[in-house]
């Protein structure tokens, strides 16, 4: 079995970006700026929230973030997410999902300048995307893409499941996969909550992404020897031995599936780092394409 890091290859990732940063300093031209807009206090969001700020700080990015309380009216996002679609400094807007149920998130998804939209999620950049066209990619499948490409892992022809079809994860992730492009050319099924027999096509595949947020939904005898296996899933689950009170579980039983696989994303350290990585990726590209 071989790890798939994902610390590693964000540092990477951000190591280049960071000499780029660097350059386009010396150069004289502009430095991404990434606005980052959270609302209430959703102790993971505000945790990934502040992750990204980091990732801009190690990077030499600028960012910008945003608090509003949970109660603030769909009107007053709008009005906010407006201003950074008008702030020629700002080059990427990413709002912190889910929002409070009374705010109709693709309402405020449409509202963003797809040319600033660096989350990927904007009906322009997900039409784009979908024909193959360069457009902002949604961070998480794109980090994974940055992942099996770091690792230099050859997907062509490869059977792939995807378990999970939401806008942000699994349907993206199933259309790069199936795209003709390195890594891709995969032939993709996608599965979700009725599927039939959901485990015999994991056991067909050569690539599994697992991201449903079931913990240790996957198991050892789901997954045929010397498959590549992906896992997104994030849930915290209560754990009083732990400073925070909690720890952080995957979708896949890691410990029984990894002796089975060629290689094996962790979790934590796998998905995410990659997710942050590729989100300032994106930043970067919204700020050169100016
Ligand atoms: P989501 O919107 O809740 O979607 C879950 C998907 O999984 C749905 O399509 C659902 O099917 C499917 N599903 C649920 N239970 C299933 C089951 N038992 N069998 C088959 N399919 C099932 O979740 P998401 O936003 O895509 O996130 C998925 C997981 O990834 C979560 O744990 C989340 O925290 C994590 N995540 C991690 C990162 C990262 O950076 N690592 C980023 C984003 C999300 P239906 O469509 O039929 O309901």
């Amino acid at each position: 079995m071989n790890l798939l890091d994902g610390k590693l290859a964000a540092e990477a990732v951000k190591e280049e970006l960071k000499l780029q940063v660097a350059e386009r300093a010396a150069a004289g031209k502009k430095i991404p700026h990434l606005a980052a807009v959270l609302v209430g206090n959703n102790g993971a969001s505000a945790t990934y929230v502040a992750a990204k700020v980091k990732a801009c700080e190690q990077t030499g990015f600028i960012s910008t973030l945003i608090r509003l309380e949970d109660t603030v009216t769909k009107h007053k996002l709008l009005e906010t997410i407006r201003a950074l679609n008008e702030d020629i400094d700002v080059d990427g807007i990413l709002v912190q999902l889910p929002l409070p149920k009374h705010i109709p998130e693709q309402e405020v998804i449409d509202a963003i300048d797809p040319q600033k939209d660096v989350d990927g999620f904007h009906p322009v950049n997900v039409g784009k995307m979908v024909q193959g066209a360069e457009s902002f990619v949604p961070a998480t499948p794109l980090g994974i893409m940055l992942l099996l490409s770091h690792y230099k892992i050859d997907t062509a022809g490869l059977k792939a499941v995807v378990i999970g079809r939401s806008n942000i994860v699994g349907r993206p992730m199933s259309i790069l996969l199936s795209a003709n492009t390195n890594p891709g050319n995969c032939t993709v099924t996608l599965c979700h909550s009725k599927t039939k027999n959901l485990a015999e096509h994991c056991q067909q595949a050569d690539i599994i992404v697992a991201a449903l947020g079931q913990p240790l939904f996957l198991k050892a005898d789901m997954v045929k020897e010397g498959a590549i296996v992906i896992d997104v899933g994030i849930t915290r689950v209560e754990d009083a031995t732990r400073k925070s009170g909690f720890r952080l579980l995957g979708d896949v039983d890691y410990e029984a599936v990894a002796s089975t696989c060629s290689w094996i994303t962790p979790v934590p350290g796998g998905v995410g780092p990659m997710t942050i990585a590729a989100l300032m990726k994106n930043t970067f590209l919204a700020c050169s394409r100016k």
